[in-house]
C-alpha cells in the first residue's frame, strides 16, 4: 500500500472495540475493510491487546482479507512489541505520538526503542502529534523562545508551531537511528479548521514527508462530516495529503464504516480518486409531481449499492459510470445527456413520459409502474456493454 509519491490518496480508519477482544475487533476490521477501508488502526495499549493482534491478523486472512493493520503505541509501545514479537510481525506500520510516547527522561529512550524496533521489522512509522498531547518540552521551548521576542506572536501560532516542530524533529531523530526517510509518514491533528489547515500548510513547507491528514474529535453526525470535509477538502485541492481518515463519533447505532464512506465521498467528489457509480440528482423544487423523483434516485442508488460488489469484480473501472436522475424537464435533459445514462421525469404539468439518454443520446421513454425495475436494467445492460471483459 504505498502513501505517498504521486500514489492515489490513501483512506483509512480506526476499530473502537477493546483489540484484546479478538472477535469483535477482527469483525469491525474486517467491515470497515470491505467498505473501503485501505488501512486498519487498532489500538495496542496493553499485553491483551498485543497478543490479540496476530490472532486478529488470522482472522482477517481467513476471510480473505489483506488489509494492512497499523498499530497504535503509546508510552509502553516499547515493552508491549519486545513481549510480543508476533504482534510486531502482524502488523504493517505502527504509529508513534511522540508526545505520548513517555515522560521526562524516559521519552528519549522510549521513543529510540520504538524506532529500533520497526527498523528490526522493516516497519513504516507514521509519527502522529496530537495537539491535544503536544511534548510538552516542544511547547515549552518554543514559549519560551517566543517571550525573549521583541514583538512575541499569539499563543496559539506558537502551539501550531510546537506541533509541527515536534513532527517534524520526531522524524529527524527517527532518521538519525536509523529508520528510512521513506518508511515515515507524519500526521499533526488538530480539531478547529482553520487551525488544521494551518498546521499542514506549514509542515508541507517544512518537509517532503507524505502526510496524514485528519480533523480530531471532529464530532457528530452532520457537524463532523462538514468539518472533516471541509478541512481535507482545502488541503487536498492544494496537493497536500496522502492518506486520510475521517474521525467521528458513531451515532448510537450507526455503522463504524461511516467514517469510511465520507472519506471515500470526499476524494470522490473532489475527482481525486473513484469508489463507486455517481449518481446525480437535483435537489428537487415545486415543479416535482411529487415524491417519485426521490424514490427513483434511492432506488437506483440502492441497486448500485446492492450490485457494487459483483461489478467491482467483473467490471473494471465500472466505479467511473456516471448517473443522473432528474426531476423535470428545466435541467433533466440537459444533466442526463452529460452523465453515461439519464433518465429525466416528468414534473408537474408534464407528460407522464421519462426519455432516458444514454451517452448523450435520447435512447428510449419509460412510462407507467415499472419504470424504475426497466431503468435499472438499462443500467444493467449498459454497464455489461461498456465494462464488461475489461474494457
Ligand atoms: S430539474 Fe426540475 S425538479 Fe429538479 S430542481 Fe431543477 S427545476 Fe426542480
Amino acid at each position: 500500500m504505498p502513501i505517498g509519491g504521486g500514489a492515489p490518496v490513501v483512506v483509512q480508519s480506526m476499530t473502537d472495540t477493546d483489540t484484546a477482544d479478538v472477535e469483535a475487533t477482527a469483525a469491525q476490521a474486517a467491515a470497515l475493510a470491505r467498505a473501503g477501508s485501505e488501512l486498519v488502526r487498532v489500538t495496542v495499549n496493553n499485553e491483551e491487546a498485543a497478543a490479540a493482534v496476530p490472532r486478529i491478523r488470522e482472522r482477517l486472512e481467513a476471510q480473505g482479507l489483506d488489509v494492512p493493520l497499523v498499530g497504535d503505541f503509546h508510552f509502553n509501545g516499547h515493552k508491549l512489541l519486545q513481549r510480543h514479537p508476533a504482534c510486531a510481525e502482524a502488523i504493517a506500520k505502527m504509529r508513534i505520538n511522540p508526545g505520548n510516547v513517555g515522560k521526562g527522561s524516559r521519552r528519549d529512550p522510549q521513543f529510540a526503542a520504538m524506532v529500533e524496533i520497526a527498523c528490526r521489522y522493516g516497519l513504516p512509522v507514521r509519527i502522529g502529534v496530537n495537539w491535544g498531547s503536544l511534548d510538552e518540552s516542544v511547547l515549552t521551548r518554543l514559549m519560551d523562545a517566543n517571550a525573549e521576542r521583541r514583538e512575541p506572536l499569539p499563543p496559539e501560532a506558537v502551539m501550531r508551531d510546537a506541533v509541527v516542530t515536534s513532527a517534524v524533529e520526531s522524524a529527524e531523530r527517527a532518521e538519525a537511528l536509523g529508520l528510512p526517510g521513506e518508511r515515515i509518514v507524519l500526521s499533526c491533528k488538530m480539531s478547529g479548521v482553520q487551525d488544521l489547515v494551518a498546521v499542514y500548510r506549514d509542515l508541507a513547507r517544512r518537509c517532503d514527508y507524505p502526510l496524514h491528514l485528519g480533523l480530531t474529535e471532529a464530532g457528530m453526525g452532520t457537524p463532523g462530516i462538514v468539518a472533516s470535509s471541509s478541512a481535507l477538502a482545502i488541503l487536498l485541492q492544494e496537493g497536500i495529503g496522502d492518506t486520510i481518515r475521517v474521525s467521528l463519533t458513531p451515532e448510537p447505532g450507526s455503522a463504524r464504516t461511516r467514517e469510511v464512506e465520507v472519506a471515500q465521498q470526499v476524494l470522490q467528489s473532489m475527482g481525486l480518486r473513484d469508489f463507486t457509480p455517481r449518481v446525480t440528482a437535483c435537489p428537487g423544487c415545486g415543479r416535482t409531481s411529487s415524491d417519485y423523483f426521490q424514490r427513483l434516485a434511492e432506488h437506483v442508488r440502492g441497486h448500485i449499492d446492492a450490485r457494487m460488489p459483483e461489478w467491482r469484480q467483473r467490471y473494471p473501472g465500472v466505479e467511473r459510470l456516471r448517473i443522473a436522475v432528474m426531476g423535470c424537464v428545466v435541467n433533466g435533459p440537459g444533466e442526463s445527456r452529460h452523465a453515461d445514462i439519464g433518465i429525466s421525469l416528468p414534473g408537474a404539468g408534464e407528460q407522464p413520459a421519462a426519455p432516458v439518454f444514454i451517452d448523450g443520446e435520447r435512447s428510449v421513454t419509460l412510462k407507467g409502474d415499472r419504470l424504475a425495475e426497466e431503468f435499472t436494467e438499462i443500467v444493467e445492460s449498459y454497464v455489461e456493454r461498456r465494462f464488461g471483459g475489461g474494457a
